[in-house]
């Protein structure tokens, strides 16, 4: 799944491969990918209560601007890159392999060895002259990061993008352990599943996949931050993080708590007064309303290629929705 590229807007081969995915829990009649790049999938009978499980399936990356006549490549950003991580990386461009140009500190004016240029001046180079550059590069090309993914002691695991295939995974998680009832149709409700585009540059998948799907109830699923050495966070490993805001839906982050306790699925907790900087800011005021809330996965080095998680907070976070959900099962201790 790491290795699916889905750069923001450009998402078509990453929706395709998550589409594949949902195929065991329902027929393909019932999946669809939309004009943005949504995929949504109905689980189960569509006049029932609809649940939508959400997270955005977009990632960060960077757009051509212009070739300079030498011949680099000039670049700007899509969604919050941490520009600090970008000097000497390795990248795609049009799948051209580059490096981002960096300054000798050697070479670098008093005072401004530390500093980190401005994207006007961060330039990739290619290795070839400007007319060769210019047949294969063309402005708006998008620009890959390349970044492998690490696996780290204890269940931890470094890469790019964790930030939001982490929870598109908790969510397919989720899925696998209602397989049976969802297989047995014992769940009254309808499972909607909406893995959503062009989050980083402002919910521009989630606005337009709810107002279709309207939801009755949405979970939205995105990483928080994880304590590191040198910020404050949640603690990683400790479980995912069960959030409260003016813009939830009380009722539904009470009963998705009473679950995760019901079960004694380890979790934390975070209130915020109103937005979140995630999908679940959009959710709520779409259509007639939705009642929204917001599980977190934290993650350390956010917007780095190299955000680290924990394999404990996605098997948390995937126990919180499958517990949820069986609260909704027929016949069910509920
Ligand atoms: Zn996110």
């Amino acid at each position: 799944m790491l290795l699916v590229e889905s750069e923001c807007g450009n998402e078509r081969e990453f929706s395709e491969y998550c589409a594949k995915l949902l195929e065991q829990y329902t027929g393909p009649e019932n999946i669809s990918i939309d004009r943005l790049n949504n995929v949504i999938a109905y689980i189960g009978d569509r006049t029932k209560k609809k649940i939508m499980l959400t997270a955005h399936l977009d990632e960060l990356s960077m757009i051509v601007t212009g070739i300079t006549d030498e011949g680099f490549v000039n670049v700007y950003r899509v969604g919050g890159v941490d520009r600090r991580t970008l000097l000497s990386a390795e990248v795609t461009v049009a799948g051209n392999d580059g490096i981002i140009c960096s300054t000798p500190p050697h070479l670098t004016k008093p005072g401004e060895g530390n500093k980190v240029p401005e994207y006007k001046n961060i330039y990739i180079d290619l290795g070839l002259k400007a007319d060769e550059v210019k047949k294969r590069v063309k402005i708006g090309d998008r620009v890959r990061i390349k970044a492998p993914v690490t696996e780290l002691l204890n269940g931890r695991f470094a890469s790019k993008a964790l930030d939001n295939k982490l929870c598109c995974f908790a969510i397919l998680t989720a899925l696998r352990k209602l397989k049976k009832l969802i297989a047995h149709k014992e769940l009254d409700c309808c499972i909607v599943v909406m893995f959503a585009s062009e989050e980083e540059v402002g919910s521009r998948g989630a606005t337009v996949g709810t107002y279709g799907i309207e939801p009755d109830e949405a979970l939205v699923l995105d990483v928080t931050f994880a304590k590191q050495a040198d910020a404050p966070g949640h603690g990683l490993g400790e479980g995912a993080v069960i959030e409260f805001s003016s813009f939830f839906d009380r009722k539904l982050m009470k009963a998705v708590d009473k679950a995760a306790k019901d079960r004694g699925i380890k979790h934390q907790y975070e209130a915020n007064g109103a937005a979140y900087g995630t999908d679940a800011d959009t959710i709520p005021v779409i259509g007639n309303g939705v009642r929204t809330g917001l599980i977190s996965i934290p993650v350390r080095y956010m917007h780095t290629p190299v955000e680290v998680g924990d394999m404990d907070d996605v098997e948390s976070a995937a126990d919180i929705l499958a517990a949820y959900l069986r609260t909704y099962e027929i016949g069910g201790e509920e």
